[in-house]
């Protein structure tokens, strides 16, 4: 019997390490804040603003909760904390339509970019980034 696919960002990871991953303050902060960012994953931009730890790097930006290997099982250490655009990220035909930053992503790490029969039937209860 053929195993199932995985999905395909758990076998990627590239968006993590391609992008300033930035937000406001009260998603790391608020006491409030449900499942906030935890303490020493981000770093302040502005008096409003935090950004994940690593990704203001403009030139190798490489988010600190980034785990594994990109292209292989890179994934996110802190899933559940994740910060607000790492949530709304959206990889290629995860939900039918093309993403080019998803694209972009990859290619920038060699990867080639996802297509609609990259994605298992059963994406739609196993997908989230
Ligand atoms: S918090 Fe997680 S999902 Fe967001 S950029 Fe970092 S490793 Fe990726
Ligand atoms: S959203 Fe795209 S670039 Fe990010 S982990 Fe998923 S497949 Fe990779």
């Amino acid at each position: 019997m053929e195993s199932p696919r995985k999905h395909p960002c758990m076998e990627c990871g590239a968006c993590c390490a391609s992008f300033r991953v930035a937000f406001y303050w009260r998603e790391a902060e608020s006491k409030d804040a449900y499942k906030a960012v935890p303490a020493g994953y981000f770093e302040e931009l502005d008096s409003m603003s935090r950004c994940m730890k690593g990704t203001n790097n403009k030139h190798h930006p490489q988010c600190v909760a980034l785990k594994g290997t990109i292209g292989v099982d890179g994934h996110c250490s802190i899933y559940e904390n994740r910060p607000s655009p790492c949530r709304k990220f959206e990889a290629s035909y995860e939900n039918g339509h093309r993403n080019t930053r998803c694209d972009d992503a990859r290619a920038k790490h060699g990867l080639k970019p996802l297509r609609p029969m990259d994605w298992p039937p059963q994406k739609k209860q196993d997908s989230e980034l």
